[in-house]
């Protein structure tokens, strides 16, 4: 059984709990002068997190050597009371929904509960809480105060963020009915729970669609453009022609040394055919690329809806 040696923190001898000295020491500069500790509770699976009931607030001391005290005010916000077997609370916090629980001084938490807020939160708007999270939402609220701003022109103003923008046509309609207006009420911390079911929901980032690319078909190299005419017979006695080089001068041995060299080019058809088939080649993946591109915009266009919807359901709404 714990004892704290601690003059201030004499009141909860009994409890199990502030295991660093660093907390016990954040604990005690954090308590006003005649602020006295009733009840000490264990906060959800946390080893460096523990919950300090005092007869004005609720004090979350957090971290071991560097520890830090967080106030809540009463009247507590209490989101589950204990039912059942359940011997915990779950409770709202600067920090997100605290469970509370072993407390050997108010093991049934009916010492918590007597401070905890009437539960309405449906039926009455929510307070504008000034938090030093939301640097926006401090800005409007401040204006809403003054009155120089009326909800509807804030609603009708270009949101600064685009998840305020979308949250009045997201998916989830119910939220943002018990949030009230989503400009208006800051959003609590979500806690790693929510975080991870909205992990689980959304399952795997849609992937961004990649524009195919069709593969130009190979016509290979550029065959020469005209080529020697050849000859099979001479072209001034008519004699048949067997030597390649004759037939190249399209004149017989002796003829040549009368009439001298009738080589000459032409152009050749393989330069033509080969012309063709390239122009064929690029014409057909002009047009497959093309539509190609036409099925890259649709999937795209698809593919920007499910992310912004894939983004809502990770964002928890
Ligand atoms: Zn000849």
């Amino acid at each position: 059984m714990a004892t704290f040696t601690e003059a201030r923190l004499a009141p909860l001898n009994g409890e199990i709990g502030l295991r660093d000295n660093g907390m016990r020491q954040a604990l005690i500069e954090a308590l006003e002068a005649d602020e006295v500790p009733r009840a000490l509770y264990s906060v959800s699976a946390h080893i460096w997190c523990d919950a300090v009931l005092t007869d004005r607030a609720l004090l979350l001391v957090k971290g071991a050597m560097w520890a830090k005290v967080t106030r809540v005010p009463f009247p507590l916000e209490v989101i589950r009371e204990p039912k059942g077997s359940t011997q915990s609370a779950r409770v709202m916090t600067p920090l997100g929904r605290k469970t509370l629980w072993g407390s050997r001084l108010d093991p049934d938490l009916g010492v918590i509960l007597g401070h905890v807020a009437a539960r309405t939160p449906q039926s009455s708007p929510p307070p504008v809480h000034v938090s030093d999270e939301d640097g926006p939402v401090d800005w409007l609220s401040a204006l809403l105060d003054s009155g120089s701003l009326t909800a509807t022109e804030v609603n009708a103003r270009p949101q600064k963020t685009p998840r305020n923008a979308t949250s009045g046509e997201g998916p989830t309609g119910p939220t943002t009915g018990v949030h009230g207006q989503g400009s208006l009420s800051p959003r609590p911390r979500r806690t790693w729970r929510d975080r991870a079911e909205a992990r689980r929901r959304a399952g795997k980032k849609p992937r961004k669609p990649k524009l195919a690319k069709v593969r130009l078909e190979q016509v290979g190299s550029a065959p020469p453009t005209t080529i020697w005419d050849m000859a099979s017979h001479c072209v001034k006695c008519g004699r048949r022609l067997t030597n390649p080089e004759s037939q190249r001068h399209r004149v017989g041995t002796d003829c040549i040394k009368y009439y001298g060299s009738h080589a000459r080019t032409i152009s050749n058809p393989a330069f033509e055919k080969w012309t063709e088939r390239k122009s064929r080649a690029a014409w057909l993946h002009a047009e497959q690329q093309r539509a190609f591109t036409v099925q890259h915009e649709a999937s795209l266009e698809a593919y920007t809806k499910e992310l912004e919807k894939w983004r809502l359901i990770r964002a928890g709404r």
